[in-house]
């Protein structure tokens, strides 16, 4: 069935440990691509892949709504910080489509080196019941579109599902893949928060007000 654009909603996942431009720009790009109503930016409470964030969930949220208050179209959606235990991707879509109904297109947006990991989440394969999956390419990390370099399971899992235009996710409401075109941008929160801790300025690589949060806060100081 055929999809009107103004159901399809952006979901983008991470720690955001801090929010920089490099998950910004993503954000904003996709938004215009895809033709998104909004995008929800949902904070991980506690990773089951990776170490735990340095600041707390209720600081990571707060730098989150700093950065995208002017923008209409961002929403900072906090279900996984307010879930106790391990924060699992799947769980949140399977709420949002509960929440949203069945006239709503998910989108879930990663960068391409989380997408190389895809299999080791928890029930992945029930993300393409859920959702499409938005791609964006991330320097340093192999591109998602030479998919050689995807492991097995995932490669095949994905063979159906690639498409090369954002109209073509209108086909279907859940269980495809695009790859977007987004501006490589080379920032990463943990090179940020190793600029902090060293006093080298980070200045441009993220939001001013999310800058001063973190000073006013002595985040990532090595003093918290
Ligand atoms: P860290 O350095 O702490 O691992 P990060 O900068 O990768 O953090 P996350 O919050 O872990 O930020 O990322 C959330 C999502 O945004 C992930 O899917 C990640 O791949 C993607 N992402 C983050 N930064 C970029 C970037 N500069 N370009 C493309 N994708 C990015």
């Amino acid at each position: 069935m055929s999809k009107s654009k103004a159901s399809f909603i952006g979901i983008f996942g991470g720690t955001f440990d801090p929010i920089h431009y490099g998950h910004l720009r993503i954000a904003e790009e996709v938004v215009e691509t895809i033709g998104l109503r909004e995008m929800r930016f949902t904070p991980a409470g506690i990773p089951r892949l990776r170490y735990a964030p340095i600041a707390s969930p209720q600081h990571r949220a707060a730098m989150i709504h700093t950065a995208i208050q002017n923008n209409p179209r961002f929403v900072l959606d906090e279900r996984e910080t307010r879930r106790p235990g391990i924060s699992y991707s799947v769980e949140s879509l399977r709420e949002l489509r509960q929440e949203m109904g069945e006239n709503i297109t998910l989108c879930f947006v990663m960068g391409a080196d989380a997408f190389m990991k895809l299999a080791e989440w928890h029930s992945w394969r029930e993300l393409f019941r859920l959702c499409h999956i938005i791609i964006a390419a991330r320097p340093g990390h192999a591109l998602a579109t030479n998919h050689d370099v995807l492991p097995q399971e995932l490669r095949e899992e994905c063979t159906q599902r690639w498409v090369s235009s954002a109209g073509s996710l209108e086909c279907a409401s859940n269980g495809l893949i695009f790859v977007a075109p987004t501006t490589l941008l080379d920032i990463s929160a943990t090179a940020i928060r190793a600029g902090i801790t060293t006093r080298s300025s980070v200045r441009y690589l993220l939001p001013d007000a999310v800058l001063d949060y973190i000073e006013t806060n002595h985040l990532y100081s090595g003093e918290e």
